[in-house]
């Protein structure tokens, strides 16, 4: 079976890969001919998800699989959320996105915060919703240098790294994206074993 991640990230696509390893191949957006950034443009992550599984369906014709995910923090309300990579602006800045969470947690007691998945598959023309989530809390200054984002200021619940203190395989092996990647897994075991 193959199923196109609707994503160009290699990081993305090596720890897909290696989840889904048994259940399907999986291909990228290169390897089916789309070169163009997919639209993002609702304000949930569920909407974006489905937007950039529903534009590959419906151009490709082919199963697909889009993720989307937002770092929602406590204090602030949920923030940044969905706008988690242009939170300090356009064009996207990590750097400054972890500046203006800091700053914005400048003095604030309750620093907890998850990362939140959530990956849109749409299979045989029917959509699925599946959802990972990563807890912790927010640090003061940045530990680590590995991984991406705001990985360097989040401190897993019952860990003394950072995301970015860890090595990829480490980090992969709890992320938020395993996490939702796993329920994939487990809904194609489910559909294989029900089919004739
Ligand atoms: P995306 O939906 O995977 O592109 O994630 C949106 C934004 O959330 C990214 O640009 C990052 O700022 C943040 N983010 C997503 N996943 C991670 C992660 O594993 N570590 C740190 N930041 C992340």
């Amino acid at each position: 079976m193959k199923l196109c991640f609707a994503t160009n990230n290699p990081h993305k696509l090596d720890e897909a890969r290696a989840i889904l390893n048994n259940h399907c191949e999986i291909v990228s957006l290169h390897d089916i001919g789309c070169n163009q950034e997919l639209a993002e443009d609702f304000d949930t992550l569920e909407k974006n998800s489905l937007q950039k599984a529903q534009f590959i369906h419906d151009h490709y014709q082919i199963d697909c699989f889009a993720d989307d995910t937002g770092l929602e923090v406590e204090a602030l309300n949920g923030a940044p959320g969905v706008y988690s990579a242009r939170y300090s602006g356009l064009p996207p800045d990590s750097e400054k996105n972890v500046s203006l969470l800091l700053e914005n947690l400048h003095d604030v007691k309750n620093r907890k915060a998850r990362f939140r998945t959530v990956i849109a598959l749409i299979l045989e023309g029917n959509e699925y919703f599946f959802e990972g989530i990563l807890s912790g809390t927010i640090l003061k200054t940045r530990k680590g240098i590995q991984g991406f984002g705001y990985d360097p200021v989040f401190l897993p619940d019952g860990h003394d790294q950072t995301l970015a203190e860890m090595t990829a395989s480490e980090k992969n092996a709890m992320s938020h994206r395993a996490r939702a990647l796993l329920k994939v897994v487990a809904f194609l075991g489910d559909q294989k074993s029900v089919k004739p």
